[in-house]
């Protein structure tokens, strides 16, 4: 194969950004990964290593301390259990919201009565794939997931994924692959 022949293959990858050429030393493999590569990388992120940590309450605590708790550990969902620390609901912002511009008195209902609660609750587990789960956030419409464990006895709460752990899964892939 002649020099001639190959240039214009070579100019291609060169455009492309896959070959660098610097004069006396030639072409060069850039580092640029593939978008197959990215793609595999993306298939490959599991929930449990981008997952945070979850913020739970009790079935019987009330709305306002809901609030207070809500604002002290700086999240934006509760994840609500029973006496056995298994998952019963989820409380939203909004959920919260609702009730205080009602008339109610929040020092008296308990969050039972206003959260989104099982079998409606979607969730994931920490070694399924990270894409499947921001699925999940998108269809549903909902801010976090709880990932759980699951037993005979229902589901244990190991951890929150959030649309912010998707964005940090985001970046890093983006890092990984220096793009
Ligand atoms: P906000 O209500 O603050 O916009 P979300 O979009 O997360 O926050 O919640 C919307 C509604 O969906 C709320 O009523 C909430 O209780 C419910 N919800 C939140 N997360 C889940 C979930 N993982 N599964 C089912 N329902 C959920």
């Amino acid at each position: 194969m002649t020099r001639a022949t190959l240039r214009p293959d070579l100019a291609i990858l060169t455009m492309a950004g896959f070959l660098d050429a610097r004069p006396r030393v030639g072409y060069f493999y850039s580092g640029k990964k593939t978008m197959t590569s990215v793609t595999e990388s993306m298939m490959n992120l599991k929930v449990k290593d981008f997952q945070s940590l979850p913020v739970v309450v009790s079935e019987n605590m009330t709305v306002y301390d809901a609030i207070v708790h809500m604002f002290l550990e700086d999240v934006g969902t509760l994840f609500v259990v029973d006496e056995n620390t298994l998952l019963q609901g989820v409380l939203s912002r909004k959920d919260l919201l609702r009730t205080s511009i009602g008339s109610q008195d929040l020092n008296t209902i308990p969050v039972h009565i206003i959260m989104t609660r099982m079998p409606n609750i979607v969730y994931c587990k920490k070694t399924d794939s990270l894409i499947v789960a921001a699925k999940k956030l998108i269809e549903r419409q909902v801010d976090s997931l709880p990932v759980v464990h699951e037993t005979d006895k229902g589901f244990e709460i190991v951890g929150r994924l959030t649309k912010t752990n998707i964005t940090k899964a985001f970046i890093s892939l983006a890092e990984t692959h220096d793009l």
